[in-house]
């Protein structure tokens, strides 16, 4: 096993790969900006270094001053999280370069799925399926792009090769805005991506969203565990997460499970993945490949039973997965709320001193949080500020148990989303189960 783990994250994803570490018997170094010294799992690591002032340029962002801790404690390897420099192809060439471990894949991997036309072109390789689109990057030819456009139909979106995060990206109707829309996103991508490809797909109408989850080690096996259902987002933020997807039938799980595991043997890839697809009218069409652990990843954990970052820790260290595909049972169902310090409302961040804090529990419940009362949300960083999971031995079961659940969450001081977790439950779309990616966004309109 590695014998001690740096882990460049802060908040509830830091708190947990500290926790598998531990379980492990993996000693850790906590990083940590000025503004994070009273994090938990800042508290709790064997060590701790200071990296940098609050901003996460300074500080998260800091590769230099990472790898330098890594260098003074005598690490073995760096955990990325998610966010931040996960799925920073360069860091992990440096971390690589400096003779730690990076705990993901292979940096020209990571390069390569975070540039998204090279992403979709290994895929359609694999003979995964992709949205119909214009067969990579767009040329200047006015000409040729209205004619690519004409062939996929409108609506179409055109997307920043560069992109992530729900930016770089613009939806285009009717032909006589696709010649700007084409430079509008190629000018937004230059600033801010530093790269302006960009490329056509057609735009789908009301799509869910539905990711696969991979594990592979470093001895050519790979499995899936299953998928997940993320259609619940606001502004292409995820805001509830579930296990199984409703209404997916165990051949489709089947089938896209397959390609995801031969396009990572082809890929060649390593440790944990998550392939994203929209999904519309029994149709699967890949957008994009995360090369890291996800936020959502309990779910997954719930219903297989497998820990996905104990999984990391092991594969990183050269371990065999002890998993066939045939081990892998999903069980029962799996929901997860993310918990944001936001008003409920406008959604306005909301940082601040939690006064009280008393997180639910009982059977089939799981809080990852690294809050406690008297602690102090910084204005700095992402808002969310934990996860509450229900599992059950099906969805109705998982869902009555959310709901108990939030009901009894005390959170004093501060503001948070969870009454419009409530109000989401009692939707008697949501309780049915498969509502598109569109669905929230156009509830709160109302
Ligand atoms: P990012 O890396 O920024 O998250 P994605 O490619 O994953 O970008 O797309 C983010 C979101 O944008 C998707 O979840 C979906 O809501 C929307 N989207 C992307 N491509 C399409 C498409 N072809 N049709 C409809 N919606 C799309």
């Amino acid at each position: 096993m590695l014998e001690k783990v740096l882990i460049a994250n802060r908040g509830e994803i830091a708190l947990r790969i500290l926790r598998a570490c531990r379980e492990l018997g993996v000693k850790t170094v906590a990083v940590h900006s000025t503004a994070d010294r009273s994090l938990k799992h800042v508290l709790l690591a064997d060590e701790t270094v200071c990296i940098g002032p609050p901003p996460s340029a300074q500080s998260y962002l800091n590769m230099p001053a990472i790898i330098s801790a890594a260098e003074v404690t005598d690490a073995v390897a760096i955990h990325p999280g998610y966010g931040f420099l996960s799925e920073n192809a360069d860091f992990a060439e440096r971390v690589e370069r400096s003779g730690f471990t990076f705990i993901g894949p292979q940096p020209d991997v990571i390069r390569r799925m975070g540039d998204k036309v090279a992403a979709i072109r290994s895929m359609k390789a694999a003979g995964v399926p992709c949205v119909p689109g214009s067969d990579g990057p767009l040329g200047n030819d006015a000409d040729e792009n209205l004619r690519i456009a004409r062939d996929i139909g409108y609506p179409v979106i055109i997307k920043a090769a560069g992109g992530g995060g729900g930016r770089g990206m613009r939806v285009v109707n009717s032909e006589a805005s696709l010649l700007s829309a084409i430079n509008l996103t190629r000018n937004e991508a230059r600033s801010a991506f530093g790269n302006d490809q960009v490329y056509m797909e057609r735009f789908l109408g009301n799509p869910r969203h539905i990711e696969f989850q991979v594990l592979a080690d470093h001895h050519g096996n790979v499995i899936h565990l299953g998928e997940r259902d993320c259609s619940m987002q606001r502004r292409h933020q995820k805001v509830i997460e579930e296990a199984p997807a409703p209404g997916l039938t165990e051949e489709e799980r089947r089938r896209m499970g397959e390609r995801c595991v031969r396009a990572c043997q082809e890929l060649g890839y390593r440790n944990a993945g998550t392939f994203e697809f929209l999904y519309e009218d029994g149709e699967f069409f890949f957008i994009e490949m995360n090369t890291r652990v996800q936020v959502e990843h309990p779910v997954t954990e719930l219903v297989t039973g497998i820990d996905i970052v104990k999984a990391q820790l092991r594969i990183a260290a050269g371990e065999p997965l002890p998993w066939r595909q045939e081990d892998v049972v999903i069980r029962g169902h799996a929901i997860e709320c993310r918990i944001n310090a936001e008003d409920p409302k406008t959604f306005a961040p909301s940082p601040g001193q939690v006064k009280l804090w008393h997180p639910p529990g009982g059977p089939g419940i799981r809080v990852d949080s690294h809050v406690y009362s008297g602690y102090v949300v910084p204005p700095y960083y992402d808002s969310m500020i934990g996860k509450v999971l229900a599992a059950g031995e099906d969805r109705e079961a998982a869902l009555a148990r959310m709901s108990t659940a939030l009901s009894e969450m005390v959170i004093e001081g501060i503001s948070t989303n969870i009454p419009l977790h409530q109000e989401i439950l009692s939707h008697a779309a949501f309780r049915q189960g498969g509502t598109d990616i569109h669905y929230l966004e156009k509830r709160l309109r109302l």
